[in-house]
């Protein structure tokens, strides 16, 4: 069976970042071939119109597909589905689908289309990104321009719901796999630390939050996160406070900027695989490391192990045997620019 379509579903208010997150992904995508969906009214074709002046030669006019009949959510089965099809029938397959919702949608009932049997064997949700705007929601609004929101809700005949803003917001942080708290540079540290603690108490286990100024994450942190988020719905729809809150100390790690850093760590040989993945994910818990990878050496076994993590799901599995190369655990270590290396690097060889 061919390997199914990530998608990645781009969610948040108008004029939170979203464009310019995407932009900037397309911009580094690294050859890449991605197809974006946007779903926009209100401000008519600006969002289309800045991404397909984007120049990118991996990114061409006809990746670039306007939903512009209304809500993604609202009409999910006329516009969206068709649209998918439309695309996942095309000879020359995108290696990755961006949808950019409104942020007038409820990506639930987006997230539950991908169940739909026309589509569910070909394409899958690799994540949620939804996207704030760090100043309004410190500021106790959601939005930079509410104004503007209402107004781009009343041009939208066909929205079918009439969700307030502050359930909008709650619903688009219980359905994320990152948030981005976007426009950083407006935010002091402390207005950053706080936003961090409030964003993860009221999303779901093992979110990660970043923080960015012009939407510039690297596409391998934004992409790829492999959730399938199609099938685990159930964990999306309600805020679960689950967090040992305030215990963890280093959450409250300062982002001096919003780069991304890695270093590479010898870890030895392995005596024990499962109990190894369990510490590397309360590590990753602890260290709010974002991606974690590389080969492991485990005691008396001629394989080696691979290991992926994306936030604290650990995944592994013994890919190849060692041969005549060194018989070593590396594994690379990505997160925002203040990660705690030595802390990390002396649990990971503990
Ligand atoms: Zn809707």
């Amino acid at each position: 069976m061919a390997q199914k379509i990530p998608a990645t579903v781009v969610t948040g208010f108008l004029g939170a970042g979203k464009t310019t997150l995407i932009r900037h992904m397309l911009q580094n995508a690294q050859g890449k071939r991605i197809a974006l969906i946007i779903n926009e009214f209100g401000d008519l074709g600006v969002d289309g119109d800045i991404l397909k002046g984007c120049g990118d030669e991996t990114c061409t006019e006809d990746d670039i597909m306007e939903l512009s009949n209304g809500c993604i959510c609202c009409t999910v089965a006329d516009d969206f589905i068709p649209t998918m099809q439309a695309l996942l029938e095309r000879e020359n397959k995108p290696d990755h689908i961006v949808i950019e919702t409104s942020g007038l949608a409820l990506p639930q009932p987006l997230i539950r289309a991908f169940n739909w049997p026309e589509i569910s064997t070909k394409v899958t949700v690799d994540g949620v990104v939804t996207v704030v705007d760090g100043k309004a929601v410190t500021e106790g609004r959601f939005a930079h321009n509410i104004e503007a929101i209402d107004a781009q809700r009343k041009l939208d005949e066909n929205l079918n719901h009439e969700t307030p803003l502050s359930e909008l917001y709650g619903d688009q942080i219980a359905c994320a796999d990152m948030i981005v708290i976007n426009k950083s540079d407006l935010l002091t540290k402390d207005e950053t630390a706080k936003i961090i603690t409030d964003l993860k108490f009221n999303s779901r286990e093992g979110v990660q939050v970043v923080t960015s100024t012009m939407g510039a994450l690297p596409i391998d942190i934004l992409l790829g996160q492999g959730v399938g988020a199609e099938s685990d719905l159930a964990s999306r729809h309600k805020v679960h406070h689950h967090h040992d809150h305030g215990e963890n100390e280093e959450h409250h790690h300062d982002h001096d900027h919003d780069d991304f850093e890695s270093f590479v760590v010898d870890c030895g040989e392995i005596k024990d695989e499962k109990a190894f993945a369990i510490k590397v994910a309360d590590i990753i818990r602890k260290y709010d490391i974002l991606r974690l990878k590389g080969f492991i050496a485990v005691e008396g076994k001629p394989m080696r192990m691979t290991i992926q993590a994306v936030g604290p799901r650990v995944d592994t599995y013994f890919d190849q045997p060692f041969g005549t190369s060194p018989r070593q655990t590396k594994i690379v270590v990505i997160g925002q620019t203040g990660l705690n290396q030595a802390a990390i690097i002396s649990a990971l060889t503990k």
